[in-house]
């Protein structure tokens, strides 16, 4: 295999590099993750809401795995506020942490209900208001069912802000502010997807492919993962590894 020269990452951490670092870097992640979306799957506001309760601490498989039997029993908060708790609790179980996950679903429901009409309402204020519905979920609601721009800062988008240095912080209301001031804002919920998919696909938080990734050249953690194209290559993760390490300058 072979891999294109790398450049050293710009040292440079001034407020202005680092802004223009990073809307390369996101620029880069745009043509390396076209695929880039929401693995959740829905088909409407409500639906969302409750995958991505479901998937705290859980994989988005196993949430697609789960929710269309759920679905099919209690697809609005009506039949949902109205569910038997066992029956409920039987049906999320694969999820984990199925009771607390009840509570939260039987909760957001008899608020919807209560409060919306039984209609998700389209504002961070109101939404975060919600049992079961924190900034982050709300951001994935906002920006995947309402289209408006949000950035949500799960595990992977901490890990690989830390790792580009664009912030110390660890509290995700915080990094999200300062990713707010680097990323365009009509960018900022397809720039989570890309953030996301380049942590599980690349960027991974044990081992990194730093060898075959796009963004190398601009990452100041480059190195913490191999560098050498066979063993980063290896490490690629997801349906596009040929594809990713191409991007990657690597060629079989
Ligand atoms: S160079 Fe390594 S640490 Fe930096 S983004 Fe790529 S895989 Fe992650």
């Amino acid at each position: 295999m072979t891999s294109q020269s790398r450049q050293q990452p710009v040292a440079d951490r001034s407020p202005l590099a680092l802004k223009r670092r990073a809307r390369k870097i996101a620029r880069v992640l745009a043509e390396t993750h076209p695929d880039a979306r929401c693995e959740l799957d829905f088909s409407t506001p409500f639906e969302l809401a409750v995958a991505t309760i479901l998937s705290a601490q859980c994989t988005d498989q196993r949430v697609n795995a789960t929710t269309p039997a759920l679905f099919a029993r209690y697809g609005d908060p009506t039949s949902m506020a109205a569910a038997d708790r066992a029956t409920l609790e039987e049906l999320i179980r694969p999820t984990g942490f199925f009771r607390n996950k009840t509570t939260s679903l039987l909760g957001l429901s008899n608020a919807l209900l209560a409060d919306h009409d039984g209609e998700l309402p389209r504002t961070m204020e109101e939404l975060v208001k919600l049992p079961g519905i924190g900034r982050k979920t709300a951001n994935v609601i906002l920006g995947d069912a309402f289209g408006v721009p949000g950035i949500t800062v799960d595990t992977h988008v901490a890990r690989l802000s830390h790792r580009f240095g664009w912030t110390d912080e660890t509290d995700p209301v915080k990094i999200e502010r300062v990713l707010n001031e680097l990323i365009k804002h009509p960018e900022w919920t397809m720039f989570s997807h890309r953030m996301i998919f380049h942590g599980r696909r690349v960027c991974h938080a044990r081992k990194p492919a730093c060898g075959a990734c796009t963004v190398a050249r601009w990452c100041p953690a480059v190195g913490t993962g191999p560098m050498d194209p066979d063993r980063a290559v290896a490490l690629l993760k997801g349906p596009r590894v040929v594809e990713l390490a191409e991007a990657a300058g690597i060629r079989a």
